[in-house]
């Protein structure tokens, strides 16, 4: 994505549009008076506790195994040879899995010139079942690493950039074969987040990024799509991670994101996703969240440090396996996995 924050403007369209819904739905009840609460005089009826939900355990290695197959195809840039034997592998993979497969073929133009041929990878699991579930992540990596000291117009591999996020769903797929649930799930993954213009032009180049996410919210892979929510994870493998409440997300969907930040607290991750306040990202949910209106946040690890926020192989050809933490994608596998298996079983 974009290192620029996103335009105040943008972001004010974002308030009016969920104003009337998810955000005055959040708003926390007010004390008004100060009185103690009334004691309740009616008899106290035990309530049966509810059955413990099963989450499967996240196998590391494997989501770790599922990013590097992405690597080994060399830089998923359009138009390559590596891009159409990846996306030809994903789509397999999902078929693998038990999931009903959507390849979602769709040109767009390069801010360079040109035309990009991409296409959005959708694995339905359950597609009749109407409670649906969305997960997310980019597959293509960036055609330069404009953030690099060295061969700056050379494409990255994007093993954090992409394929982390992709790992992750390819590991929830797989369990969910193993483990079946009584809800359905969409992995959504969108081509073409990462092809846009990083130019400081004082432009607003927010719609050269995410033309994947563009094209598949205003084409919708079933009509009326609507699931409860939407994750998407980008960069969910660097070491050291750091998660904040990214903006967007609070703005879109706060629920969610209390949804998530509390069951990785009870899981006891919440020094890696921190209880804060993150800047606006302009990520595939932000289009996702304005044109579909879908609630969906983005789980993006923003550790500081470096000039942008973003981790220190953000676009550089350092984004290969060795930025790739298995512990950082076993933590994230296991905080979102519960928050689908909590979900189906109604707790969440
Ligand atoms: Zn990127």
């Amino acid at each position: 994505m974009s290192s620029k924050n996103i335009r105040s403007k943008l972001a004010i369209a974002l308030l009016a549009l969920f104003a009337g819904s998810y955000l005055v739905l959040s708003l926390p009840r007010c004390k008004s008076d100060g009185a103690p609460p009334a004691k309740s005089t009616a008899p106290q009826t035990p309530q049966p506790a509810a059955p413990p939900i099963s989450v499967p355990t996240f196998n590391a290695d494997s989501a770790y195994y599922f990013v590097k197959k992405q690597v080994d195809f060399g830089p998923r840039v359009p138009n390559s040879e590596a891009h159409r034997k990846c996306a030809a592998w994903l789509a397999s993979e999902f078929k693998r899995h038990g999931l009903e497969v959507i390849e979602q073929k769709f040109q767009a133009p390069h801010f360079k010139g040109g035309t990009f041929d991409g296409v959005n990878i959708i694995g339905q699991y359950k597609p009749e079942n109407p409670r649906r579930v969305l997960f997310a992540a980019h597959w293509d990596s960036r055609f330069q690493a404009d953030q690099d000291t060295k061969d700056r117009n050379k494409p990255i591999l994007g093993a954090d950039d992409g394929g982390s996020g992709v790992g992750v769903l390819l590991e929830m797929a797989r369990l969910l074969a193993e483990q079946p649930v009584d809800i359905g799930v969409d992995f959504v993954l969108f081509d073409l987040e990462d092809q846009g213009d990083d130019s400081d032009d004082g432009k607003d180049n927010s719609k050269t990024w995410c033309l994947g996410a563009q094209h598949w919210s205003k084409n919708l892979h079933k009509p009326g799509y609507m699931p409860l929510y939407g994750i998407l994870l980008d960069m969910v493998g660097g070491a050291n991670p750091k998660f904040q409440k990214e903006a967007i997300s609070m703005q879109a969907a706060p629920t969610i994101v209390e949804k998530v930040w509390s069951t990785a607290a009870a899981l006891g991750y919440s020094n890696v996703f921190v209880p804060e306040a993150g800047n606006a990202v302009t990520d595939d949910h932000y289009f996702v969240v304005m044109n579909a209106r879908i609630p969906m946040i983005d789980i993006i690890s923003r550790p500081g440090g470096t000039k942008t926020g973003f981790v220190p192989h953000w676009h550089t050809h350092d984004d290969n396996m060795d930025a790739i933490d298995k512990n950082t994608l076993r933590i994230v596998g296991e905080v979102v996995t519960t928050v689908l298996y909590r979900t189906a079983g109604g707790v969440l």
